[in-house]
């Protein structure tokens, strides 16, 4: 949806702008979720900040909170997601400025200004930034093993397994040569120190 605001007198006045945007009016940002539902909170503040070369810089302090439901990628119902964003934005007047000073700034990101700034973009823009990539319920009922996103590690942590039980039921001075050389600081002393780790990545990753 557009909002447009003339973003360098909202910073020549200091003034702050607050408002409410329907995910239903933000088609992009309603792309990226389970439901066309909520609202995004927002405040955008504007702030001139003198330099001491005796100009100035042109700021802009946005902040967004929302509740938002996305499709949990273990169990594919929907999970809820809280969005925070506060970030600042110091406005030049090209891209080409943005583009050459947005390197240099490391306090802010630059923004192009405009006395018709579409505000509606940004604040679009930045939600779906701070979207998670990989959206999944805190606690998913789902167990790991139908994890689609853990299925890759799977393989490695089931092989680590037995290949400790041989060298624990074998001795630990035999030379591992059917291993592919993989894990050998753990499996140099027996497969009991290989396990409590397993489990404890395995505990990690089931709290993500
Ligand atoms: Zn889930």
């Amino acid at each position: 949806m557009t909002l447009q605001i003339d973003i360098h007198e909202l910073a020549r006045t200091g003034r702050t702008l607050e408002g409410t945007l329907e995910v239903a009016e933000t088609p992009r940002l309603a792309s990226l979720l389970a439901r066309e539902e909520g609202q995004v909170r927002w405040q955008a503040r504007g702030e001139r900040r003198e330099r001491p070369d005796g100009d100035h810089d042109d700021l802009l302090h946005l902040a967004l909170s929302s509740e938002l439901q996305m499709q949990c990628v273990r169990c594919l119902a929907d999970a809820p997601v809280s969005l925070r964003v506060a970030t600042s934005f110091r406005l030049v007047d090209t891209e080409e400025q943005a583009e050459r000073e947005d390197l240099e700034d490391s306090r802010f990101d630059v923004l192009v200004g405009s006395p018709r700034f579409d505000l509606g973009e940004l604040i679009e823009d930045e939600a779906i930034m701070a979207l998670p990539s990989l959206p999944r319920h805190e606690d998913c009922a789902l167990p790991d093993a139908a994890d689609p996103v853990q299925a890759p590690v799977d393989p490695a942590r089931r092989d680590s397994t037995p290949v400790g039980s041989v060298s624990n039921g074998q001795g630990a001075g035999e030379p591992r040569s059917g291993a592919g050389g993989r894990g050998e600081s753990g499996q140099a002393e027996s497969g009991e120190r290989i396990r409590p780790f397993a489990d404890l990545a395995e505990r990690m990753k089931r709290r993500h």
